[in-house]
Order: C-alpha cells, then sequence, then structure tokens
C-alpha cells in the first residue's frame, strides 16, 4: 500500500474487505455533563435517568478557567481558528444536498464536495468544538456564531429527520456491504460507500453538545429528529444486514443514542443505543479475550465510551466491565511510549508489538483525543490516580505537540526514527483528527478539577483557576508545569471553610514535598494515590506542591532491545537535525512522506550490565543541561545526541526510541 493510502479511506477499504472475506472477523437543567456531553448534577443528585452516579464528578467547565499558560496558548490558537471557518463555506454542501443555492466556497480535503466524509467536521466536530470554547472561555461572539450554524443547518434537515452532507441514499450501499479486493482504493463511484454513519454520529454530537454547553433547544431538537431517522433507518434491517453495515466505521453512534436517551428520557433512544451495540467487537471484549490486532483503532474506541454510557445508563455491568477490559488492554499492550495508540494503518496489530511497528504512521490524534474522554469515565467510577497519571502523559506528549504555533493540527505522531511531524492546512485538509483537534484544544479545562461533596481533586497541574460556589470558595492555580516541577494553589474564600484539598501524586514524582502557608504539612497519601490535605481553609492560605522530576529510562513491551527516555511526565525524542526537511514537507497534513525524505537510524545509547542502575529504570546516560529549561544530553556515548520533550518538537526531525548497543 502506497504512502498516500496509509488514510482512513486506505484503512477502511483494506480491512472491510478482508472481513468481509472472513479473515477478520442545561444551564440548570441544561449544561452539566460526566463526559462534558452528559448530566452531571441530575445524574449525580439521581434525578435523571443514571443509574450509576459518578463518585467524582468534573466541576462544570463554566466553573473552570484557563490562566496564562501552554495551555491557554493552545485554547487561544484553537478559538482563532474557530473563527477562521465562516458558516457560509460549513454549510455549502448541507445546503446543496437539501437542494438549497450556496456559492460559498467549498472547504477542502475531507470537507470537498466530492469527498464522502464531508458534514463531519463541518456540521459535527465544528458545533462541539464551539460548544465546549463556550464553556470554556465564555466566548457570546462564538456561541452566536455556532447558534447561527444550527439554525441554518435545520433548514437542510429533511422532513423525515435526515440531515446529512450528502444524501441519505448513501447509507442504502451500506446493506450490500463493501466488497472490494484489498489493492482496490474507492474510486469515488457510486458503487461503493465511506463511513456513513461515522458522520452521522459526529453531527448528532455537535448538536447535542450545543444543547449540553450553549442551551440550544434548536440543536436538541434537530439531534432528536436525526435520532428518529437512524433508528428508522436500521429498525428495518435484519441482523445479518447489521452485521454488515457494522463492519464499516460507524463510531459511536451507540454513545450518542443513549446520551440522547440521557437527556430526554425517551426510551427509544436507549433503545437505539442498544441497537447500535457492536456485538462482533464487544463479544470478545466481555470474554476479555484481546481480539484487537488487524482492527481499526479511532471507530472502536468511542463504541466503548459508548459501553460506558451504557453501564451508567442502564447499570449493565457488562458494558462496564467491556470499557475496564478495553482500556487496560489498549494502554498495556497496543500503547506507544508517547501514549498514542494505533499503528500504522490506523489500526491495532498484535499484542506487544509496538516496538516493530515504528511508522511514519500509528499513534492517531484522534485515538488519544477519545482515549482521554474514555478515562474519565473510568476515573468518574473509582476515582484513582492511575487514571490521571495517564491523562496527564497524553496531555503532555501527544495532545500538547499536536497543535503547532499557527494553531494547526496534526493526523499522526510518528514514531519512526528521522519521522518528523506534518501539520493540516486550515481549509484543505479537514481530516478526522482537524475535528477532534478542535474538540480538544476547546475543552482543556474538563478534567483539571472534579469534586465530590466533600473534596477538590486537583488532577492536572494547569495554571487555572476554578469556583466552588457550594463551599464559596475558589482556587487558583499557579505553575508553569511542566517547565518546572511545582505548583501553587491559593485558596480564595469569603470566610473559613472546611473541605478536603486532594493532589495527585502522580507516579513519576521522586518525593512529593507539599507546604501550607510556607510550612511543610505531612500530606497523608490515600489507597487512591492523591494526597490529602484537610483543614478549614482561610482566605489567602496558599499550598505549594513539588513534584521532583527525574530521568527515567523505560522498556518496550515486546521488544528488550529497545528503550524510551522520560523525564517526569515528558517523553522525551532525540534531536535529529533538519536536514532535508522543508516546509512543504512540515506541511503535508496526513503524515511523513518517507518516500521523498527516508527514515534514519535509530539512535543507540551504550547499556550496561543487567545490574547497572539502567535495569532499574535511572537513566543515568543521559544528562539535564541548562537550568531554565528542559533541554537534554546523552553522557558517556561515542556520539552525543541532544534531546527534548516530545511536545517541544515541531519543526525537526526526531526519535522516542532507542537502540541498546551492547559493548562487543
Ligand atoms: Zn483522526
Amino acid at each position: 500500500m502506497s504512502k498516500k493510502s496509509v488514510t482512513r479511506r486506505g484503512f477502511l477499504l483494506t480491512s472491510a474487505a478482508v472481513a468481509a472475506g472472513g479473515a477478520l472477523m442545561p444551564r440548570g437543567l441544561w449544561a452539566l455533563g460526566q463526559d462534558a456531553v452528559v448530566d452531571v448534577p441530575r445524574s449525580n443528585n439521581h434525578i435523571g435517568y443514571e443509574k450509576v452516579a459518578w463518585k467524582a464528578r468534573p466541576f462544570p467547565m463554566e466553573q473552570v478557567r484557563l490562566r496564562p499558560g501552554l495551555l491557554k496558548d493552545m485554547q487561544e490558537r484553537n478559538r482563532v481558528y474557530l473563527y477562521m471557518l465562516p458558516n457560509d463555506r460549513l454549510l455549502h454542501s448541507f445546503r446543496l444536498t437539501a437542494g438549497k443555492p450556496s456559492r460559498a466556497e467549498p472547504l477542502g480535503g475531507w470537507e470537498a464536495p466530492d469527498c464522502d466524509l464531508r458534514g463531519h467536521l463541518t456540521g459535527g466536530h465544528y458545533l462541539s468544538a464551539c460548544a465546549l470554547m463556550y464553556a470554556s472561555t465564555g466566548d457570546e461572539s462564538l456561541r452566536l456564531k455556532a447558534e447561527a450554524l444550527v439554525g441554518a443547518l435545520a433548514e437542510c434537515q429533511q422532513p423525515d429527520g435526515y440531515l446529512g452532507a450528502y444524501p441519505s441514499s448513501m447509507y442504502d450501499r451500506m446493506k450490500k456491504g463493501v466488497e472490494l479486493p484489498a489493492d482496490q482504493h474507492w474510486n469515488g463511484s457510486t458503487d461503493h460507500v465511506w463511513v456513513p454513519f461515522y458522520t452521522y454520529h459526529k453531527i448528532m454530537a455537535g448538536h447535542l453538545d450545543m444543547y449540553t454547553h450553549c442551551g440550544s433547544e434548536a440543536a436538541l431538537h434537530t439531534a432528536t429528529r436525526m435520532a428518529d431517522w437512524a433508528i428508522k433507518w436500521i429498525e428495518l434491517l435484519s441482523d445479518e444486514e447489521l452485521d454488515k453495515v457494522q463492519r464499516i466505521e460507524h463510531g459511536g453512534m451507540n454513545e450518542v443514542m443513549f446520551n440522547l436517551y440521557a437527556i430526554t428520557g425517551e426510551k427509544k433512544y436507549l433503545n437505539g443505543g442498544l441497537r447500535f451495540e457492536h456485538k462482533r467487537f464487544f463479544t470478545p471484549l466481555a470474554a476479555h479475550q484481546d481480539k484487537l490486532a488487524g482492527l481499526h483503532s479511532n471507530t472502536n474506541i468511542p463504541k466503548v465510551i459508548g459501553a460506558a454510557r451504557g453501564y451508567e445508563l442502564t447499570g449493565d455491568e457488562r458494558y462496564k466491565d467491556i470499557a475496564e477490559y478495553f482500556w487496560q488492554t489498549v494502554v498495556d499492550h497496543h500503547t506507544f511510549a508517547p501514549g498514542g495508540t494505533s499503528n500504522t494503518n490506523e489500526g491495532w496489530s498484535e499484542p506487544d508489538t509496538t516496538g516493530i511497528h515504528l511508522g511514519p504512521g500509528g499513534q492517531e490524534c484522534c485515538c488519544s483525543y477519545n482515549m482521554l474522554k474514555l478515562t474519565r469515565h473510568l476515573f468518574g467510577w473509582k476515582p484513582d490516580a492511575r487514571w490521571m497519571d495517564y491523562y496527564e502523559h497524553l496531555l503532555w506528549n501527544v495532545r500538547a505537540g499536536t497543535q503547532n504555533e499557527n494553531g494547526r493540527l496534526m493526523y499522526y505522531v510518528p514514531t519512526i526514527p528521522g519521522g518528523w511531524k506534518t501539520f493540516d492546512d486550515p481549509y484543505e485538509s479537514n481530516l478526522c483528527c482537524t475535528g477532534s483537534g478542535m474538540e480538544e484544544y476547546a475543552k482543556l479545562v474538563d478534567t483539571i478539577y472534579f469534586q465530590d461533596e466533600k473534596s477538590v481533586y486537583v488532577n492536572q497541574f494547569v495554571a487555572s483557576e476554578v469556583n466552588w460556589p457550594e463551599k464559596r470558595a475558589r482556587l487558583v492555580q499557579q505553575t508553569e508545569f511542566p517547565e518546572e516541577g511545582h505548583t501553587s494553589i491559593a485558596i480564595y474564600a469569603e470566610k473559613p471553610v472546611s473541605f478536603v484539598l486532594k493532589v495527585r501524586d502522580p507516579h513519576w514524582a521522586e518525593g512529593t514535598a507539599v507546604s501550607v502557608n510556607g510550612r511543610p504539612e505531612k500530606a497523608v497519601k490515600g489507597s487512591d494515590g492523591y494526597l490529602v490535605i484537610e483543614r478549614i481553609w482561610k482566605g489567602g492560605d496558599r499550598v505549594e506542591v513539588n513534584l521532583p522530576m527525574a530521568l527515567r529510562q523505560e522498556s518496550v513491551a515486546g521488544s528488550p532491545e529497545l528503550a524510551t527516555v522520560a523525564y517526569g511526565p515528558l517523553v522525551l525524542a532525540a534531536c535529529m537535525g533538519r536536514n532535508g526537511l522543508s516546509r512543504e514537507l512540515i506541511d503535508a497534513g496526513q503524515g511523513p512522506e518517507m518516500e521523498r525524505l527516508p527514515a534514519m537510524p535509530m539512535p543507540s545509547f551504550e547499556a550496561r550490565s543487567e545490574t547497572s542502575k539502567e535495569s532499574k529504570g535511572t537513566a543515568s546516560w543521559v544528562k539535564k543541561t541548562g537550568e531554565g529549561e528542559l533541554r537534554f544530553q546523552t553522557v558517556g556515548q561515542a556520539k552525543e545526541t541532544d534531546l527534548k520533550p516530545l511536545y517541544q518538537v515541531l519543526d525537526e526531525r526526531y526519535s522516542v526510541y532507542w537502540k541498546k548497543a551492547h559493548k562487543a
């Protein structure tokens, strides 16, 4: 398969062909979401339709604000991007499909008028991103822009409830199944189809986010009518036909149906979510069998988020088990060092084989986006630092640093030695990861703080503040993390108030130390991995947390000859120069074209004997250089190499994997 076919389209058709051959097998009432789409207060107050309440829940996003820092910069760049996309251009294909005139210049890439993914971003991700950005910043102009888009999209909705940027007849092709030979690619003919329900999910989710975060009743109305159309469409299918349809990417259709049930209480949406369950995918997971090899990654993770919602709304422990087993399996056996999952071709390989699948593709950004969403559910059920350690790892290694200084976004995070990051075009790419990326950088506030009745959880070390009206208190976190291993939390309160401050003690910290108002504090570490500081707080109290970072060598499951290096939460990359790299190669949004610039030899380091420090996890062959910035260098090697955190690598070639060179 050529490089150009390393795309969603290429993978889909290949995998579908193999599968066909049988070888693979409301403010007040609105607003409030367990996973940013769902209703927290209703569920946790047991007055909604949730059967399972989260033990800890996020603060509503509008109560959390970023303060100046790396994440605030990311948020602002993304906000600019959202304003760069005019509604008329976003609406173009929807209007033409509805038989309405449009003289707008069409967007390109995966939103081009002849691309069968059109609508996924313009009518879906974009609305989610605006809704999340409104919740994160209170940007009223952006809310109005998105509300206008909702109104114009409603004018394109068909009388039967269908809404899309291509005709509903495209769905009927799926009933036949996709039966292309592995080497034949989709050619735009009407005989084949890309991923209609994948797109439908995004459009429905965008509308639900507009309702959940912006109170748009119009958006909810559109979403319910869309759901009614989808339910009617699949009701007419036999189980055999449904199985064929579900071999084509359909993402979180179960999730969005469940979310609609959570909002409306209408059983038909609950049943819709159950009907959209992908049994072929869930059955092995429920049996604790890792059959992920060969499957597409990004389309399947949202199904598991759907399982999480199914558990919360029905209490069915099978769904919980599927979600937990899947998460653990992916994290333990299918994850690259920086935290991303999926290999070249967007799919999974056999367990513990990431080390032999280092390539220009892989670590698709959508997968990281979706794994973060799933992780929040698992944390909500059982708050524990290990979920938030993982969240932090993805946040700083494959979410930070996948948006460049111009706000441009990435598709894959390459792992091939000498690979480089590539960034999309604001108008001509419109990849799946452009869409999930614009959501990601709009919701950066949503996991920093969680709460229960008596505690606030400080999950992430991010310059930010949170208002806690129930306690008439406000917490302000100041930090330059991860450029420093330290954070400080100031408490503002009208009068003394009692609550428990729980601060995550990260797995990488070498002796976390806490002080309150300048005095060392013996914070007890709970079994959940959080440091507990319980007292009556007064306005002006200040908590300082020191989080010492150290260099660490990490092993690669299944590839004992390889290693990676981390500093605290940060995966370090070997800097391999800019030789041969051009702006054109960097601006090629679909991943590095290695045939134009070949890979480089993997950097190596001299491993000492098995009893040395290296085998115990320290990395004495790397040292930190300089005081103020995160710069590193190898020590005692034949050729010394510079390293820096992967998130700071933007326009140079790199490798995060190292080969152990043994002395002869
Ligand atoms: Zn993607």
